[in-house]
């Protein structure tokens, strides 16, 4: 059995015979993840190959420069900008994602606790519990928690199907690339046969953060994504001011701090940086157990923990930009003391500061596309 992947849905419907790259009716045995088929051809005998033909085109990026007349919400948004509320008002968002395979230590350990059965009564502004983002690779752990986690609220997000992606530099990598980004989603639904669990997945992060050049953001636009978080940003580092999200429309016109940032236009499709954070040394990381905290990880002191959270905090809710907790599955493995400090540090956080919220990514982008203040989302029962 061969798998071909064609096209999106709106250019799909109504053909039933589609053909294969030998004339070969295509039968549509088709499963459908958030506008985009995917046909699983059967063969009968001799070699039949399908092509993406349908893929989308690159879009080119536009001339002028991205500003609030040519860039709109909710499906613009300019890199740089920020939601027209004060600061006053706006809520104060903190995305809390882990990265990499969910095995049982690691959910009974930390994520149950926090993310499902809510032991230490940890609230959200409008009373739920805190949520987070788990960008899920399946070359290890037990892909059944992975359903547990999304049944207790918390997002899925893509992370490739055996942590890995191809370069991405050349037209063949494009196959490669859907195999390893929709082949995770197929794995799950294979297992699982949660099909509103696998829709469910629209957000991704390149392994190591490499990305997989213009292939990566191709294939995710064309397989129904609605954000990637594999870009970095150092202007916290820089200016003091960590970037919100923004959507791929225009050019970035502050420069690129990645070894390879999106050339062509992706329109209406988000990108959420990672700010980095700033270590105990004064250098910065990405992930959050990137930097140094005290003299070393292996040794700080869960104090040193707290107050490396609670400093890399603060810029962010100087300008309520949404903070980028972003760390990985394996973090309290190799650092117990980082645990007591996380919990103590959401006790600090939750109890101390009445605007802040902890949402998934998909929550904080549902919020860009139509921001309102934190008195708002209070009002309207937003998020649970
Ligand atoms: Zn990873």
């Amino acid at each position: 059995m061969d798998i071909c992947y064609l096209g999106n849905a709106t250019s799909l419907k109504g053909r039933t015979n589609i053909k294969g790259i030998h004339g070969s009716p295509i039968l549509p045995s088709v499963t459908v993840w958030m506008g985009t088929l995917i046909h699983e051809v059967r063969t009968s005998g001799g070699v039949d190959q399908c092509y993406p033909n349908t893929r989308g085109e690159p879009e080119p990026l536009p001339t002028e420069d991205c500003n609030t007349y040519n860039c709109k919400l909710p499906d613009c948004f300019c890199h740089g900008g920020s939601p027209n509320i004060s600061r006053s008002a706006l809520p104060m968002f903190v995305a809390i994602t882990f990265d990499d395979s969910i095995n049982h230590d690691r959910y009974n350990s930390q994520f149950r606790p926090f993310f499902v059965d809510n032991d230490y009564n940890l609230y959200n502004p409008n009373g739920c519990g805190l949520k987070t983002t788990l960008f899920v690779s399946l070359d290890a752990g037990d892909i059944s928690l992975v359903k547990t986690l999304w049944d207790a609220g918390n997002e899925i997000a893509g992370h490739t199907l055996a942590h890995s992606l191809p370069v991405g530099s050349s037209e063949d990598d494009y196959i490669p690339t859907i195999e390893a980004i929709d082949g995770m989603r197929k794995k799950l639904l294979e297992e699982i046969g949660d099909s509103q669990l696998v829709n469910s997945i629209i957000g991704f992060r390149a392994p190591y953060l490499r990305v997989a050049e213009e292939t990566q953001y191709k294939v995710l636009k064309d397989l129904g994504f609605l954000y990637d978080s594999s870009l970095v940003s150092t202007s916290l580092y820089r200016t003091k001011k960590p970037i919100w999200p923004y959507t791929l429309n225009y050019r970035n016109t502050e420069g690129c701090d990645n070894w390879f940032c999106p050339e062509d236009s992706y329109s209406g499709f988000w990108e959420i940086p990672l700010n980095a954070w700033i270590g105990d040394d004064g250098f910065y990381c990405w992930m959050l157990d990137g930097c140094t905290v005290g003299q070393s990880k292996e040794v700080a002191t869960v104090k040193q923990w707290f107050d490396y959270f609670q400093r890399n905090f603060e810029p962010f809710y100087e300008t309520k930009t949404p903070m980028s907790f972003y760390t990985h599955a394996n973090m309290f493995d190799f650092y117990p003391n980082a645990f007591p400090a996380f919990v103590q540090w959401l006790k600090h956080v939750t109890r101390s500061y009445k605007d802040v919220w902890f949402v998934t990514l998909q929550q904080l982008l549902f919020w860009m596309k139509s921001p309102m203040s934190h008195e708002q989302m209070l009002a309207k029962n937003w998020g649970c």
